[in-house]
């Protein structure tokens, strides 16, 4: 089916890539080396009204479908940028969407599509707890009209370019739940008046040029009303939104498959050695062939996690395999090019480097590769659950 909207989807393809146009590797590069954050380009974005791509008309959005919003993360990669820094406000909306209040909707919304606020952050990962995110130790505790958090989080992205974050925090103890899922909540977190007054922000430098952190609630007091949902729903609602999240990342994946694949063959054609383009020998060809039909293969997986999702249909399955799939084969063909372009991969003029170092991020986070390996083994595959 959406093979056939493919000529539609064109304008949103032509739209994204002559913004990113205005953006040419030379600004990626600079923006890496100098460890910066991209605020012309997210900005540009924003004003564009790409960021805004999901959110429902009535509140300011283009009220487009998970794959028109998927071609756009894909194009920024496939141009050379890095989705990376702007993704977060695509995704973490759908929470705030599909399980806010209508004054939360009305109040945020608006002005998250007019780019008056950032929702660029959600705090889930905690150093001590990693995957197993139903033991985390962040508390909130209701005391009158407030709820006061305290505990820790790691990798939390974005949050010094953002002005929201959304936070999983256990409301009620582990050992008082019946199921381990139960007892999460999810708040909207105002990080302008949280820093400094019970948030602590902590930066991790990396080895991709990504914004993440540390961070430490130390008796964080935050509105009651900025609850989302039902107090101790956090968890099921947080699961809602990966399913997005992770059709969205494997479009970023071919984007950047699809970026590799391009630079791989230019210079396999261009690049002369012993009297002939190291592309004639099928030494070099192959690899960047298998690449190739690898992202086209994860593409159609992507597109049905897409088509299910629209659709309003189950999309769990096909999201975590199309994450799966597009992950792997952007990180063979990140290989493939590297090993193409020799010694000039580690150029950093070439970008290669760069662009290798971002895409291997995506085996890991926002779900490792053994964690989608194990959801199919137990719930497609019916095997025993192994934790
Ligand atoms: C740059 C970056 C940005 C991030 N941004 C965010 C963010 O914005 N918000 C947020 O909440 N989190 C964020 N994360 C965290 C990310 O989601 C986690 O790093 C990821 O989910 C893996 O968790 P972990 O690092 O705790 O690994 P661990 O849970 O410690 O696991 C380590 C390794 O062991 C494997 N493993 C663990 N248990 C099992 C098992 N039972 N079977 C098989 N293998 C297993 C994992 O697959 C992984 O490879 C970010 C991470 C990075 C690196």
């Amino acid at each position: 089916m959406l093979d056939e909207r493919q000529e539609e989807f064109s304008a949103i393809r032509d739209g994204v890539r002559g913004l990113c146009a205005g953006f040419p590797a030379e600004y990626w590069r600079h923006i890496d080396e100098q460890k910066g954050f991209p605020q012309d380009f997210v900005r540009a974005m924003t004003e564009a009204g790409w960021l805004s791509a999901m959110i429902p008309e009535a509140y300011g959005g283009s009220g487009l479908g998970l794959a028109e919003a998927s071609i756009i993360l894909e194009e920024v990669n496939r141009c050379g940028g890095n989705s990376g820094t702007i993704h977060g406000q695509m995704y973490n909306m759908f929470t705030l969407l599909r399980n806010g209040s209508d004054e939360q909707k009305s109040a945020y919304l608006p002005r998250l599509a007019s780019g008056e606020l950032r929702l660029q952050s959600m705090g889930v990962t905690e150093p001590t707890t990693g995957t197993d995110t139903t033991k985390i130790k962040t508390t909130a505790v209701r005391r009158g009209d407030r709820y006061v958090i305290n505990g820790q989080k790691v990798w939390i992205s974005r949050v010094q370019h953002s002005d929201l974050m959304i936070l999983l925090a256990r409301t009620t103890p582990l050992e008082a739940v019946q199921r381990k899922s139960e007892g999460m909540s999810i708040f909207l977190v105002d990080l302008r008046e949280a820093i400094g007054k019970g948030l602590t922000v902590r930066p991790i430098p990396n080895m991709v040029n990504h914004e993440t952190n540390e961070l430490f609630f130390d008796e964080l007091e935050i509105p009651a009303s900025n609850l989302i949902g039902e107090e101790g729903k956090g968890f099921r609602y947080i699961l809602d939104g990966l399913n997005a999240e992770r059709t969205l990342i494997a479009a970023e994946c071919i984007g950047d498959g699809r970026w590799f694949v391009d630079k791989a063959r230019h210079y396999a054609r261009d690049r002369v050695v012993f009297g002939r383009p190291i592309g004639q020998n099928q030494g070099v060809q192959f690899p960047i062939a298998e690449a190739h039909i690898e992202i086209e293969a994860a593409d159609l997986m992507r597109w049905h996690a897409c088509d299910l999702y629209d659709r309003g249909e189950n999309a769990g399955a096909a999201a975590n395999m199309a994450k799966y799939l597009a992950a792997k084969a952007s990180w063979e063909a990140a290989n493939a090019c590297l090993q193409t372009h020799g010694g000039f991969g580690f150029a950093t003029e070439y970008d290669v480097e760069r662009k290798f170092r971002e895409t291997r991020l995506y085996q890991v986070a926002p779900i490792s590769t053994n964690l989608i390996l194990s959801y199919v083994a137990e719930h497609l595959l019916e095997l025993p659950r192994s934790f």
